[in-house]
């Protein structure tokens, strides 16, 4: 996996790294024989956006490769250092030059991707209004059916249109936002937090 590659050389000191398993831990990890600091491979966490107006679900068209071309939702990956909200509100207006406040999202769902070494968080919002324009990232922004949307070529594999299908479903019932599916982001570091390099 790409991780490995990344994790040839320690991020705090700078010393080539050598796998082996950590006292107490169970798998080989890049650990660093000067200082001790051992690198975690973990998921990427990508967040994906779907912004709605009644029974319509603003898609964009991939400007780039992969999937260029293809419709999804407003997605990408989570930096550091940004909660999820922010997250999906900077990819939002990167992609379609909307604005949308980081507390406006609610949690839709979780589709966990280990073969790609994924999670994707889909989380949802109402459309804040119509000045969505194309971006270097999205060559077309619609607001678009669940009927409209069949009739897209799709950046997603069938299982996933499924989700998309639930979703638009869920949007006609109303029922977005049961107690619960809030995001619920916090500020500030846990002093008792360890010394995770990753
Ligand atoms: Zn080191």
């Amino acid at each position: 996996m790409v991780p490995e590659a990344l994790a040839e050389h320690c991020r705090r000191c700078g010393s080539a790294t050598t796998r082996q398993i950590p006292p107490g831990d169970t798998l080989p990890r890049a650990t660093c024989p000067r200082c001790g600091a051992v690198a975690y491979d973990n998921p990427k966490i990508v967040v994906t956006c779907a912004l709605y107006e009644g029974d319509r679900i603003l898609f964009v068209q991939r400007a780039m490769t992969p999937y260029q071309g293809c419709w999804t939702l407003p997605s990408g990956f989570v930096e550091s250092g940004e909660t999820l909200g922010e997250a999906a509100s900077r990819e939002v207006g990167e992609e379609t030059h909307l604005k949308v406040r980081p507390d406006r999202w609610a949690l839709y769902g979780v589709l966990s991707l280990p073969d790609l070494d994924e999670i994707y968080i889909a989380v949802v919002a109402p459309l804040p209004g119509h000045d969505y324009a194309p971006s270097a990232e999205a060559s077309d922004v619609r607001v678009i059916t669940r009927e409209e949307m069949v009739a897209l070529d799709l950046g997603y594999p069938a299982p996933t249109v499924q989700l998309l299908v639930w979703l638009f479903e869920g949007i006609a019932r109303g029922d977005l936002h049961e107690p619960g599916e809030r995001l619920y982001e916090m500020r500030g570091r846990d002093p008792a937090a360890g010394d995770q390099v990753s």
